[in-house]
């Protein structure tokens, strides 16, 4: 037997090489892409299995045209390998569901990634595709489902962004409770200014307070614990001299804040 295992491969090996048939070069599909992330997909049963996206943004989609891919089924090893054709819209249905499936705060639903995809695509008369035609033929008729991605995209974002908001509270300001998703949904949606998990990781670091040990946030003079004011903060100086100048009536009745 030719296929035992350590045997030499003999001709029955060579009648086991995939070469696949003609193949329709009208068959395509365009995975249309509004997603700020550029995607690299692989398959690794398929033939061609490999698919990369741009990023895109609404205003500037961003487009992979697909043809049909083949996979290779295994009857035995004695016979040679069965092509099995895939039409395009189904490879551009796997592309999409299988990058969006399972990403945090996805629904596959009204809550996901920008990406969806349409049968057909632009080409020259030899069958060779049109990037750029595609993609103004996507913006001229497809608006619908272009609105449809942005408001699911949209949706998706606001999910990650309260995901984020409870996660940082709830983990005390740790910033790697914080994915790349969110910061970068906080950024789509334009509230960094008003979220304390976008700032410089450095400024949470806390430190020591020198008076009493509790950890402070070392950007502010007075400890919140212990109400010592930090010698080494620029501020400190100014901030009690200010505190000089004050008359008992501005500081509250003269009497310091209790402790319990
Ligand atoms: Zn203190």
């Amino acid at each position: 037997m030719s296929g035992a295992v350590g045997a030499f491969p003999g001709l029955a090996a060579m009648k086991r090489r995939t070469i696949r048939g003609a193949v329709n070069v009208l068959d395509k599909a365009t995975v249309v892409s509004i997603y700020p992330k550029a995607i690299h997909e692989k398959k690794c049963t398929l033939q061609p299995g490999t698919f990369d996206i741009p990023a895109g943004s609404f205003d500037n989609p961003s487009v992979l045209i697909v043809g049909p891919s083949s996979w290779w089924r295994d009857i035995d090893e004695e016979q040679p390998l069965l092509e099995i054709p895939v039409a395009s819209i189904v490879v551009a249905d796997s592309v999409v569901k299988d990058y969006s499936n399972g990403i945090f705060g996805c629904d596959m639903a009204d809550q996901q990634p920008g990406l969806f995809y349409v049968p057909g695509a632009k080409m020259d008369t030899k069958g060779n595709p049109l990037v750029a035609d595609t993609i103004k033929w996507v913006k001229s008729d497809f608006k619908a489902e272009l609105e449809l991605a942005r408001q699911r995209q949209h949706n998706w974002y606001m999910f990650l962004v309260k995901a984020a908001d409870s996660l940082w509270a709830r983990s005390n300001g740790n910033p790697l409770a914080v994915s790349d998703d969110m910061r970068m949904a906080a950024k789509e949606l334009n509230v960094t200014a008003n979220k304390d998990w976008m700032r410089d990781f450095q400024m949470v670091d806390m430190v020591r307070c020198k008076a009493c040990g509790s950890l402070k946030n070392p950007q502010f003079p007075i400890c919140a614990s212990c109400h010592f004011p930090d010698p080494d903060h620029p501020m400190t100086k100014q901030l009690l001299a200010l505190k000089n100048d004050m008359s008992p009536l501005q500081l509250g009745g003269n009497t310091p804040p209790q402790q319990k």
